[in-house]
């Protein structure tokens, strides 16, 4: 018999393959339950603009041609829209293709790469996946007045050690929603070795509204090392179609290039991606409904004793007082969709996404029956 387990790289061998949000039509399948409610992988409950919308249309009888590998339309677009040239974006097949882009130009063997406890599941894959070390620091305490289980640039400072070529900051954080100011933040980044490439994962970024929050787009000039991620998956409501960019200084995004795929991001993504752009008003509305659809949440959980983590993004992390697993099933039978978090060091905790007013109430709703509320 052949060992599997032993031809594959030793980082693969450690490695847990990321575990998505169970699919609607999954639930249906398993368990036969109709119009259920998915509230678990932060996408947009508004659906993309309609304008991304129609600008796919007009596309789909030229699918038999390769997309633009250079991607120029939707380079153009982003920058304008940025500040930036357009020499300085490197476009994901969603934002996660950019983390693997920088660590397989920056990170392999006898490399480390720093980042969170509690931080986003893909960094770690990303690092194991090339053969690098992943150095975790350590988060702030539970009881932290502002950011409980959050980043804590000073032990990822101290973490960082002659062998890290690559730090991942999730701003916020998923599945936290914490997040770190940009005074400290900019601290952080001329505390670091110039050889650190320091990556801010910005998923979430147009959903927040805090006046500290860091434009870290503009800060490219001071830190050549700085690469900021974003992507048009949440509040753009494309995640199905997978485009996301980052944005670093051109000679980094050059080194980026190179181990791209040369057609990573699809004809129609770009074309949806542009026109999602363009739509403020859509972002507008999300924005709005988000705000809302977290007050809400808070109230609904404050009302039945239920704590969370403080949140900016577009989803609430909630420590349901026990072992979340069966909470999650028994939630499943509800129709309700969340995503368990013990992968994330959280076992009694459930991050759910806000949704509309009516999927909101339906969580609560269901939440109260599955905990004999
Ligand atoms: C959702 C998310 C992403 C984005 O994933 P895509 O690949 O762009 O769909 C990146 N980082 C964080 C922290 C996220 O939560």
């Amino acid at each position: 018999m052949t060992d599997w387990l032993s031809l594959a790289t030793e980082g693969v061998r450690s490695l847990t393959p990321y575990e998505p949000g169970k699919p609607e039509e999954e639930l249906e399948r398993e368990l036969g339950i109709s119009d259920p409610v998915k509230l678990a992988s932060n996408e947009n409950p508004l659906g993309p603009s309609p304008r991304a919308v129609e600008a796919m249309r007009g596309l789909l009888a030229g699918v038999a041609r390769y997309p633009d590998g250079h991607g120029f339309a939707l380079k153009q677009a982003l920058s304008r829209h940025l500040g930036v040239d357009p020499g300085w974006i490197t476009l994901g097949n969603g934002s996660n293709d950019v983390l693997d882009l920088v660590a397989r130009a920056f990170l392999g063997p006898r490399r480390s790469a720093v980042f969170s406890r509690h931080a986003f599941a893909v960094y770690p894959i990303a690092t194991q996946a090339v053969g690098a070390r992943a150095r975790v620091a350590a988060a702030l305490p539970a009881d932290h007045p502002d950011q409980p289980f959050g980043h804590d640039l000073q032990a990822m400072r101290e973490a960082v050690a002659s062998d890290t070529r690559v730090i991942f900051i999730a701003n916020p954080n998923n599945p936290t929603g914490t997040w770190v100011e940009g005074t400290h933040l900019r601290a952080f980044l001329e505390s670091l070795p110039a050889e650190v490439i320091c990556v801010v994962d910005e998923a979430y970024a147009e959903y927040v509204e805090e006046p500290a929050y860091p434009d870290t787009a503009r800060w490219l000039d001071d830190f050549p090392n700085l690469v900021v991620t974003r992507t048009f998956s949440k509040i753009h409501g494309l995640a199905g179609l997978r485009v996301g960019y980052g944005i670093s200084r051109p000679e980094v995004a050059d080194l980026l290039n190179r181990v791209r795929q040369p057609f990573n991001v699809n004809s129609l993504g770009q074309a949806a991606a542009v026109a999602a752009l363009e739509d403020e008003e859509h972002l507008r509305r999300s924005r709005e409904l988000n705000r809302r659809g977290l007050v809400q949440l808070r109230d609904g959980l404050r009302a039945r004793g239920l704590r969370w983590i403080p949140s900016i993004g577009n989803f609430l992390t909630v420590d349901v007082g026990r072992a979340a697993g069966p909470v999650y099933q028994a939630l499943l039978r509800e129709g309700v969709i969340v995503r368990p978090v013990a992968n994330y060091g959280f076992p009694e905790h459930l991050r759910v996404t806000v949704g509309t007013e009516v999927q909101n109430t339906r969580f609560l709703q269901a939440l109260d029956r599955v905990l004999g509320r």
